[in-house]
């Protein structure tokens, strides 16, 4: 539990902000702009449920239309309320502008425990909430697109967009009003396991930086480094699940919210995740440690913490004990900003949420662009790559025997080298060079400037720049 001393999670996202901007020469009242939050949308709706009406309330927070159309996840949770919608739409504005995706930061979140509703009753509730939004226009392919974050995944998506053809059907574009949609109704391949997959970019990002590896006193590669993971949904499993099976790192716990799995030797992440898909619980596992009090086990020593549940679980109350030299915060607003002075103070490095879990929103741009230009990415190309490949293999094979050299390309090679990019080898490569590209940006800011200490304020340097260079362009 948080302490209730601590500032709330919009208002710790403001001092992390405000040490940004004391660093800065911005102009007199930009830095005041940037911060406020434009406008946030509070509705409440009925929906008729087992023979009786049930009110929601729900919300939409816009925090800067520097750009448009503003873009952030819609979130289900009994937590939602005001202060952490536009805490959260505030990060998008950041995020956004780090990872060089056009779009003003939004968000928005339904206040209910999704678990306690069947298929049926979620898409009433979910096309009633989106119809209160959409007619408005706080869900549009040109103002406002929603994509999914907790509680909520491509199928919660599928029914908002599809609610949106029904409103607007002589949108062409329409299908572009949300993204995070299944692959049959307008989605895009890698964009479900897009956030977990740019968490492991970033720490390969990490990982090539020595000065930085150095502050967190890490040395080596991924393979063998000890992890702990909070909150094994969406972005947590698949980071997980990246991390140990592709770079070989070991899960020695995972946290979830009825308590924590641990084992020195490594979880087998995919087990632990069909154990939950089966029975709801982590409970009854049988290859690990059950630790009841779950939170604890962020204090557990490894070599890598990664929260990716919710905000505010590192906290002034166990800041001091985290051992972790490096946390990767996948969720937003992990680390209060009390909490990250601790940890500043005991030079531990933090990733911060803004970048670290950037890869969601990447690929929901590189979604978008693909609904606007109505074609699949690869699609023209593909087949002109190939036969240009196999001309040059037919060549070198020719050469090779004309010239009695013997040379013979191995199988590998030719397989790997004749097939052409389809679209999931160019969102992983977009995405890769997007996260690549932004750390550089972060660590030169990190590393060059002697008054910037960490990554977070290096963060919040070159995207409140960014943003601040938009408005001064426009003008307000
Ligand atoms: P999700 O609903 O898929 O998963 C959340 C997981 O956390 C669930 O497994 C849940 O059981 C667990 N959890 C909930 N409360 C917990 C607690 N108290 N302790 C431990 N575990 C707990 O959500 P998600 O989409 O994976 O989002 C997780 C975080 O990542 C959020 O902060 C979200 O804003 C952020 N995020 C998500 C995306 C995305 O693409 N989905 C993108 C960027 C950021």
């Amino acid at each position: 539990m948080q302490p209730s001393n601590e500032p709330s999670f919009r208002e710790s996202v403001d001092i992390m902000f405000n040490r940004a901007v004391a660093l800065m020469d911005l102009p007199p009242g930009l830095e005041e702009k940037i911060r406020v939050c434009n406008a946030t949308y509070t509705v409440r709706f009925g929906v008729r449920l087992r023979g009786k009406i049930e009110t929601f309330t729900g919300y939409r927070s816009v925090h800067s239309e520097h750009m448009e159309p503003v873009k952030g996840g819609i979130r289900f949770s009994l937590g939602v309320n005001q202060d952490e919608v536009e805490a959260l739409a505030a990060l998008m504005t950041y995020k956004c502008s780090l990872v060089e995706a056009p779009f003003g930061g939004s968000k928005g979140g339904l206040c209910i425990d999704p678990r306690e509703y069947d298929d049926h009753e979620l898409e009433l509730i979910t096309r009633r909430f989106a119809y209160e939004l959409i007619k408005r226009d706080m869900i549009n392919p040109a103002q406002n697109v929603p994509a999914p974050d907790m509680g909520t995944g491509e199928r919660e998506m599928a029914w908002i967009a599809d609610q949106y053809k029904r409103m607007n059907t002589t949108d062409i574009n329409g299908v572009a009003c949300v993204t995070g949609k299944p692959i049959n109704a307008g989605g895009i391949q890698g964009r479900t396991e897009a956030t977990g997959r740019g968490v492991q970019y970033a720490l390969h990002a990490f990982f090539r930086d020595v000065e930085g590896m150095e502050k967190a006193g890490l040395t080596g590669t991924l393979k063998g480094k000890r992890v702990v993971v909070q909150g094994l949904g969406n972005v947590g499993y698949h980071a997980a699940k990246f991390l140990s099976e592709e770079d070989g790192c070991v899960i020695t716990g995972i946290i979830e919210r009825d308590g924590a799995l641990y084992n020195e030797d490594g979880l087998d992440v995919e087990a632990v995740h069909q154990w939950i898909v089966k029975h709801g619980t982590i409970t009854g596992y049988p290859d690990a440690q059950l630790q009841e009090d779950g939170a604890a086990l962020l204090e557990a020593p490894c070599d890598i913490l990664v929260p990716a549940a919710l905000e505010g679980v590192i906290n002034l109350g166990n800041a001091e004990r985290i051992a972790a030299p490096l946390i990767i915060e996948a969720a937003n607003g992990p680390v209060t900003a009390g909490a990250d002075e601790i940890l500043r103070g005991k030079g531990t490095v933090i990733i911060p949420d803004m970048y670290a879990n950037a890869g969601g929103v990447t690929v929901s741009y590189f979604e978008w662009v693909k609904n606007l230009s109505h074609i699949r990415f690869g699609r023209m190309q593909r087949r002109q790559e190939e036969a240009r490949h196999q001309l040059v293999v037919d060549e070198l094979e020719r050469l090779s025997a004309d010239s009695g050299i013997g040379w013979e390309l191995s199988p590998n090679f030719k397989e790997k080298y004749l097939r052409g990019a389809g679209e999931l080898e160019l969102v992983r490569s977009g995405l890769d060079d997007t996260m690549s590209t932004a750390y550089e940006s972060m660590a030169h800011v990190w590393h060059a400037r002697d008054d910037v200490d960490d990554l977070r304020t290096a963060a919040y340097l070159v995207s409140i720049e960014k943003v601040a260079a938009s408005y001064r362009a426009k003008g307000l």
